[in-house]
Parts: structure tokens; sequence; C-alpha cells
């Protein structure tokens, strides 16, 4: 097979750790991936141990495929874990939240600060009628308050159901009934560039349309001037905002709440497989759906990646960057940081107000040792280009994180050295909602990384890659020749590459438990493709060194002439040329090829759209992957069609480039970029 394409993936060297991050790493031996792989619920069971339970497990794991329980029989509380346990080891002092505004405020929180916000945010929910069980649902801007109630739910036993403070009135209303919920917890408004999201406007009309769970709605003061009443917040210069209409009985003022209550409220013992939370996916690919995640696998699977990945030390200054509308927000702003005590940035706003350098101003103000962030953030950084990260200081950064979508090489290595300052390891981390934790991910005292892998599972996990027929093809399991070899010990075993489906062969702590109200869905979508092992719904690449190369969804893979390509690698081929800063690429239907490659692409700030860059564009990826990948059409935009939470909608450019109507728009951020999109792309043709 003389034409087979080559790949893009793999072509620039690997990163081992450094001899200084290895020698303080949290975890330095690669001994402990054989180990967990020998007993990965003795693994689990050694991390849940290092959890306060108030009452122990009996049976670590009950398997019934595909309903798994774990810790069964034990109980704890999830509020407990993140900040009373720390508050009593005498680290109530130490910060646990550092509120940054957009327009600049700052507010600190100890963790003594922090129980004692949370108690009273518990009874205050009590007050309202809240009890064990209970759904409740969050649409607040990211604002330490926002942990706080997803905390308070985790203590007196109620569930959260976070709703992107983006989202639109009618997403809000489906899922706060979809979710049942009986209290929904708001915000006058948040701040976002410079303006003000009308949340408490927009929970009005989610409301209008018909939620007859809702009996209450307790309104938090952010933006200040809301209700008539400045709140301690208020700012000065508070542009004219829709407060929404009051409603007496059903509206209750956080101010006239939450202040007075109590702050003792004690953290229900709740089962290990208590509901936690329900959470919507990001919907890129169709309907969201309600996942559903329980106590004890969650808390547990969440302290232990966050300890080992981010190699997280007491002293650090914690910044991941998601808001707590999406699942990184409740793992790994939430559970997983907190459960181990971490002093953390949490910011309100966007990454360009008041400049596009916002970012690396919060890292040099707070001091930020670690940052999680997603490539749509890092392309878009790289599109404005270094003059906002040269002028501010990051030395204080030491490990940086990538999270949401496939990393395209390019922006690896942009990460890597810019923000970086090549002396910060990077890790690229593969999960998803449903997987509640990271599953897919390098330990950065360990592994050498390779530019756009996100390298091994996790110790105690197992991933395989499956051929379309269902058959585990997966050359070798497990890096640790090539780990050992990095750090000077024996030859790496080595296998052939193979691509395929990615696959979670055996149960893991923190995996769904179900879509929410509907177990048939569960069955179909996750359980029913592959064999005896979870569909994830991503393609990947297996490499001679086992390393997990992730390709994108199995729905975007593209069929040209005979040939699998994945998306992943002609967008990464694309942005691998200078003028191009990010690419989104779709087959589309085409009468001898079976499918073409259409191209939509971003310039970088300084190049210049016309035929001679487009031309030079399409040659450059048929010089990196072959003639084959070569777009048959390239479309320069100024944007791509985005989920609220950065991911490329690549469904939607299929249908501007195959001429249909355009599908489900709503968990679309900006309707009118497809809409433009598909004038420019039809103009192109005609
Ligand atoms: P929906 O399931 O509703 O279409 P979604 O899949 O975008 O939405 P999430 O659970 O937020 O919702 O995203 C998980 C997906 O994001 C993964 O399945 C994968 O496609 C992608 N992803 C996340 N992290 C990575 C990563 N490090 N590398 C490659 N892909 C990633
Ligand atoms: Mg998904």
């Amino acid at each position: 097979m003389s034409d087979t394409p080559r790949t893009v993936l793999g072509d620039s060297p690997s990163f081992p750790p450094s001899d200084a991050f290895r020698a303080r790493a949290n975890v330095a031996d690669p001994g402990v991936y054989a180990e967990a792989a020998a007993d990965p619920v003795g693994f689990w069971e050694g991390w849940a141990r290092r959890l306060d339970w108030a009452e122990p497990w009996h049976t670590a794991l009950e398997w019934e495929p595909p309903f798994a329980k774990w810790f069964v029989g034990g109980r704890l509380n999830a509020c407990f874990n993140c900040v009373d346990r720390h508050v009593e080891a005498g680290l109530g002092d130490k910060v646990a939240l550092i509120g940054e505004g957009e327009p600049g405020d700052v507010r600190r929180f100890t963790y003594a600060q922090v129980r004692d916000e949370v108690s009273r945010i518990g009874n205050a929910l009590k007050a309202l009628g809240v009890g064990k069980g209970d759904r409740v649902c969050v649409y607040m801007p990211m604002v330490p308050e926002l942990p706080m109630v997803m905390l308070a739910c985790a203590r007196i036993g109620a569930a959260h159901s976070v709703v992107f403070g983006g989202f639109s009135a009618e997403s809000l209303h489906e899922r706060i009934n979809d979710a049942g919920a009986k209290v929904l917890v708001t915000a006058d408004g948040g701040w976002r560039r410079g303006g003000v999201v009308e949340l408490k406007r927009i929970a009005d009309e989610a409301l209008a349309l018909g939620c007859p769970t809702v009996e209450r709605v307790l309104v938090y003061e952010r933006v200040g001037s809301a209700l008539g009443a400045p709140g301690p917040q208020s700012t000065a210069g508070t542009p004219e905002y829709d407060q929404g209409v009051w409603v007496e009985g059903r509206d209750v003022r956080w101010a006239d709440l939450v202040p007075s209550q109590s702050v003792d409220c004690p953290c229900e013992p709740m089962d290990s497989e208590a509901l936690l939370f329900i959470l919507y996916t990001s919907g890129s690919t169709g309907k969201p759906k309600g996942i559903v995640h329980t106590t004890g696998g969650y808390l547990t699977q969440t302290y232990a990646t966050t300890q080992w990945v981010f190699d997280l030390k007491p002293d650090d200054v914690y910044w991941c960057t998601a808001d707590c509308g999406w699942v990184t927000g409740h793992s790994y702003v939430v559970y997983g940081p907190m459960a181990n005590g971490v002093t953390q940035v949490v910011y309100e706003g966007s990454p360009d107000t008041p400049d596009k350098d916002r970012f690396w101003r919060t890292v040099e103000k707070h001091g930020v040792t670690i940052l999680y962030t997603a490539p749509t953030a890092i392309r878009t950084f790289m599109k404005w280009g270094d003059e906002y990260t040269e002028r501010c200081d990051l030395s204080s950064l030491r490990l940086l994180g990538s999270v949401g979508e496939p990393i395209n090489p390019e922006a690896w290595l942009w990460y890597h050295r810019v923000i970086g300052g090549e002396r910060c390891p990077v890790v690229d981390t593969w999960w998803q909602t449903e997987t509640g934790a990271i599953m897919v991910t390098p330990l950065p005292g360990i592994t050498a990384t390779k530019p756009g892998s996100a390298t091994q599972p996790f110790p105690g996990i197992r991933t395989a890659v499956f051929d379309e027929t269902g058959r585990d093809v997966t050359p070798i399991h497990g890096a640790m020749g090539f780990v050992a070899c990095a750090a000077g010990g024996e030859a790496p075993a080595t296998g052939p590459a193979v691509t395929g489906i990615l696959a979670v062969t055996q149960p893991w702590p923190s995996m769904l438990r179900g879509i929410w109200g509907d177990p048939a869905r569960y069955r179909q979508v996750y359980w029913s493709r592959l064999p005896g092992a979870y569909f994830p719904g991503d393609g990947t690449r297996v490499d001679e060194d086992g390393y997990f190369w992730l390709l994108g969804r199995i729905d975007d893979v593209m069929l040209v002439s005979g040939h699998n390509i994945s998306t992943m690698e002609v967008e990464s081929a694309l942005v691998d040329h200078p003028a191009v800063a990010e690419a989104a690429v779709i087959g589309r239907a085409h009468e001898i090829k079976g499918q073409a490659i259409a191209a939509f692409v971003i310039l970088r700030a300084g190049f210049a759209p016309g035929p001679e860059t487009e031309a030079a564009i399409k040659a450059h990826v048929a010089h990196k992957i072959g003639a084959i990948a070569r777009p048959d059409d390239l479309v320069v935009c100024a944007e791509l069609p985005k989920t609220r939470s950065g991911k490329i909608m690549r469904r939607l450019l299929r249908d501007v480039a195959e001429g249909r109507a355009l599908g489900d728009t709503t968990t679309l951020a900006d309707p009118g970029v497809v809409a433009t999109l598909k004038d420019k792309y039809e103009s192109a043709e005609g």
C-alpha cells in the first residue's frame, strides 16, 4: 500500500521528564503501572482508603455489566473530604479559593471560611426545602460561590446539576426539567467581556417556559446593583442590564437568606453509590445526555488523578480555567483539587478582558504554578501572537495541562515553549463527562511525552484499540518499557502501530452510572458497540511504543478513496503551516472518492487570505501526509462553529459543505458563525 497516508503525528521528538522534576515528583517509579495492572481493584482501594469514610465498604467492586458499584456498603461525604477534613487537619488558614473577578476584584477564602460559608449555604438550601436526594440546578457565573453551592449540595446529600452560565433559556429549561430540579440557584448576572450576562433574566425566561418542579429560586448578587440593592462586590460603572422580574414567594435574595444562617450544618454520611450530581454533556454530537455520577468512586478517582497527573504539592497555586458548568470544572476545580486541599484560582471572565494578556497577568499576579486549559484556548493564544505572553512573567509555572479536544502537535509545542519556557511538563489528558475523571494521560515524573499524544492509561485503567468488527487489536499494553528506557532502564517493547476505536476494557471508579432517566439509552450508546467494553466514541492510534493518539470522534473520520483519514491528522498538518492558527476539516460527499476533504481555516495575525496562500496551505498538507489528504476545498474564515465549551462542531460544517439545512444549533456558542460560513462556502462554490 504505497499510497497509505503517513502521519504528521509523531514527527517531533519526545520529552522525557527532567531529572529535577523527577526528583521531586509525587510518583516517579514506572513500577506503579505494573503494580496497578496486577490488581486494579486493590490499587483503587488504596486510594479510597486515603479519603475519610464514615463507614468502610465491604465490597470494593460489584460488576454486573454494564452496571458497576464501587466501595459498596461504604458511607462518606464528598464535602467533608473536600473541606472539613483539611480544617480538622490544621489547614483552616490555608487559602482554598482565590476568586478573580473579571472587573479585577479579588476575594480569597480559606478552608475554614469555605467550611463556614458552605455550611450557611447548606442550611439556606434546607430552609428552601431541599433534602437528601433532591436535585438543585445551579446557573451561576464562575465566582467562588459556584463551587461553594456545589459543595453545599454535597454536604446535605442533595445532587447538583450545574448548567453553564452561557446557555440559553431553552437549554436551561430543558435541563431543569430533565433533572426535575426543586430549587434553582442563580445570580443577578456575571461579568463577561466587560458586559453583564443577564443570568436572572434568562433564568426567568427558562422558568416561564414551564418548570413545574422548581419551587424556589435563590439569587446571588454578583453584579451588585441587581434587585435594587448594591451587593458587596459592586463595581463602579456597572452597565445597564436587565435584572429580570422579581417573583415574590418564589425568588429569594442570597443576602436575605444565606448570611444569617448558622455555620453548623452537619455533613450527611452518604452511601458510596449515592447520586452526587447530574451533568449534561457538552453537546458536540447531538442532544446532551444527563450523565449520572455517584460519590465514593468518583471522589476516589478525581482525588488520585489530581495528585499524580498534576503532581500537586501543598504549596502549589493551581489554576484550571474550565467553568464549573463543564465536567472539567466539577472534577478538576471542585472535587479532585479540593479533596487534595489545594490553593486555586477561580476566574470569572474572558481571556481577552481588558486585554489579550489576561490569563498571563493572572498567572503573574497569583504566582500560578500549575495551569490546566483547553486546546481551543491555546490555539487562540497562538493566533493572537506572542507579544501578550512576552510582557508577563510566567516563571512561576511548573506544569501545564490540556483537555477537551485533541491537541495538535504544533499547539502542544507552542504551549511547551512559549508558556512553559521549555521547563514545564505538558500533560495532555483524555477523558470525558462520562468517564468522570482522567483516563489517558502522562504521569509527569515518569512519562516521556510525545506532542499530540495523551500517552498511556492512568494506572488502574485499561484502554484498548478495537477494529471495526469489535476485535481487540491492541499491539502492546503499556509503555513501561519505553518509559523505563527514557529513565535509563531496559530497551522498550514495541509492536506495530494500529488505528481503530478507543475502548475501555474494565470498569473504573468514576465511570458514569447511567444516563439520568434513560437506562436503555445508557446501554445503547456506550455498551452495544464493542463486545464487553465501554465505547467512548473516539478514534485512536496506538503507536509502536503503545502510546495512545486520540484522533477525534469516530463519527468525524473521513473515508477518502477507501482510506480512513482522521480529522485530527489533517488539522494538525494544516496548523503546522505558519499561516494557519486553527483548522477544522470534514469529509463531504464526493462522486468518485466517496468523500472529499473540506478544510475551514483561520489565519494567524499578519497573514492575508488569497489564492497563493490557499494553494500553499493545501500543498503543505499533501507534503506532510500525502496527496490523498490534500483538501479539495479550503475556506478561510474568521471563526469556526464551536460549542459553548469551545469544541469544534464538525457536524455543522458537514451540513454547510453538503448544502443541507443546518442541524441542531442549540449548543453552539454563536449561531451566527455557521450562517456566515454557509454564505461564504456557497459563494465560493458558485
Ligand atoms: P457530546 O458527548 O454531547 O457530543 P462532548 O463529547 O464534547 O459532547 P465532553 O464529555 O465534554 O462532551 O467531551 C469529551 C470528549 O472530548 C471526548 O470524548 C473527546 O472526543 C474529547 N477530548 C477530551 N479530551 C481530549 C484529549 N485530551 N484528546 C483528545 N480528545 C479529547
Ligand atoms: Mg461525548
